[in-house]
């Protein structure tokens, strides 16, 4: 059995792959039933964090992060319909149509946050031959039943060989008092089992044969199959959302340890969750905010648009464990603390070396490589990589401000430093100041600013600078229509 580790504490020390100088990393990925809001984008940054620091370290990361499209069955599902299945009933659109709506959705909002893609992502939908394969392995092993046309997994029995409740803490009492009454509890020989497959109702729409009905499998099913089948029947870590660990990653040990008579997961990694005014994100709070609308600042509990970077430094302001609040008010200091650093960015790529390293300034550029690193090596600690680059902008504006040196094996670490943690680590676009409406204001003012000075060459007749301007601007795709106040330009 391996040991359950439940943090990267000491990361670099401590940190064993099972394969040297290789890394296999699960996280579980959005259910595509609706946009991405905050809840999403919080996982996402965490494992594309670790997934970068990783990869900064020197290992070959294989990054899964699955799509949830086969829907499954919630706790609050009006009549146990299948998500997907619904949504496509209503709107009359091929379940796969809705699928890849949101999936592409998904996509663009993540690009936008700056998180890279996986190595792989895997479709549930893509997988139910592997994932009939696995429940018949449980039930092989004796860890399953048949009932209806559905198959259990039997926990009592599983309980009594393997440690159920293991990572989330419960025994199986506290289980009996938390399990609701679901669909299907007079199929089940207990409360507590939990489904590999389900018989399809009618007005699933989503169904595939298997030997034991038409139905659909479980949940937490897809993640066991996809996980072993991309990274082995032992990996190094499974990632995802701390509201996930009872009882998605819970089943998901025990389907693992049922079918294959071990765990698969060495190391568990849990970001901890977004609430909202101290509550917890969801439609009957009304305040559930998708990506989108912060990012257009289309919501009622929002002063205005928050760009994509806002909302990621935001995010990694706190440790990943922590518990954050979001308000407009946290958002609109983010968005300061960015600012502080997309100029302080700036300005280091502005500042000249000269000379030596003014004394005051030498021995903070000299600590900060590894104050960084030993934040990222304390289980991802990116408040204090913050911080510690927070503290370095003092060398920048000195130097910047012409009241001190920096000599030129300084500057070229200070650069770097910038480069490998705030940008290549942190993910953070620092050289976008303002964001793209910022961008277009500045780009339009350039534009007016070009043509402001041919109209005054051509109130001085030096037409060649005049016509040097119109020319080249012409050359580049700009119409320039002069009119009697002045100009008019368009692209
Ligand atoms: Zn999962």
């Amino acid at each position: 059995m391996l040991e359950i580790y439940n943090s990267l504490t000491r990361l670099k020390e401590t940190f064993k792959p099972l394969h040297e100088g290789h890394v296999g990393m699960y996280v579980c990925g959005p259910t595509v039933y609706g946009d991405a809001h905050l809840g999403h984008a919080r996982p996402a940054i965490t494992f594309d964090l670790l997934y970068r620091y990783l990869q900064y370290l020197g290992y070959k990361v294989r990054y899964v992060r699955n799509i949830t499209d086969v829907g499954h069955l919630e706790h609050d599902a009006d009549e146990g319909e299948d998500k997907i299945a619904k949504k496509a009933r209503l709107e009359q659109l091929e379940p796969m149509e809705v699928v890849q709506f949101y999936t592409n959705r998904y996509h663009r909002d993540m690009a936008a946050l700056n998180v890279l893609p996986p190595s792989i992502e895997p479709h549930a939908s893509g997988h139910i031959i592997e994932q009939i394969a696995f429940v018949q392995k449980i039930l092989d092993r004796g860890y399953a039943y048949v009932s209806n046309g559905s198959v259990y997994m039997d926990v009592e029995k599983y309980a009594k060989d393997y440690p159920y409740g293991k990572l989330s803490g419960r025994n199986l009492n506290d289980i009996v008092t938390e399990t609701r009454e679901l669909d299907g509890q007079d199929e089940k020989k207990h409360s507590y089992d939990f489904a590999l497959w389900k018989k399809a109702a009618p007005e699933h729409i989503m169904h595939w044969p298997s030997p034991w009905s038409e139905g659909f499998p479980g949940w937490h099913m897809e993640c066991s199959t996809m996980g072993t089948k991309y990274l082995g029947e032992q990996f190094d870590i499974h990632g995802g959302g701390l509201d996930l660990i009872f009882p998605h990653h819970e089943a998901e040990i025990a389907q693992s340890c049922a079918a294959l008579g071990h765990e698969t997961v060495h190391y568990w990694m849990h970001n901890n969750m977004i609430t909202i005014a101290g509550k917890k994100m969801g439609k009957s709070y009304n305040n559930f905010i998708t990506l989108e609308q912060f990012f257009k600042g289309d919501h009622p509990l929002l002063s205005k648009p928050f760009g994509p970077m806002v909302i990621r430094f935001f995010i990694l302001q706190a440790h990943y464990r922590s518990t954050v609040d979001f308000s407009s008010e946290a958002l609109e200091a983010a968005e300061k603390g960015l600012q502080r650093m997309q100029e302080a960015y700036a300005r280091l790529q502005k500042i000249q070396p000269a000379g030596e390293t003014s004394a005051t300034l030498g021995g903070s550029i000299a600590a900060l490589r590894q104050r960084c690193q030993e934040a990222m090596d304390d289980d991802l600690n990116t408040p204090f990589v913050i911080a510690a680059l927070f503290d370095s902008t003092r060398a920048i504006n000195t130097v910047f401000d012409g009241k001190g040196t920096i000599s030129e094996a300084d500057l070229k670490e200070l650069k770097d430093v910038w480069q490998t943690f705030a940008i290549d680590i942190l993910g953070l676009r620092l050289e976008e100041q303002g964001g793209d409406a910022g961008k277009q204001k500045a780009f339009n003012g350039a534009i007016d600013l070009l043509l402001g000075i041919r109209l005054q060459a051509k109130q001085n007749k030096d037409w060649a600078t005049s016509d040097k301007i119109r020319n080249e601007l012409t050359a580049l795709g700009f119409q320039i229509k002069d009119t009697k106040d002045g100009f008019e330009w368009s692209i």
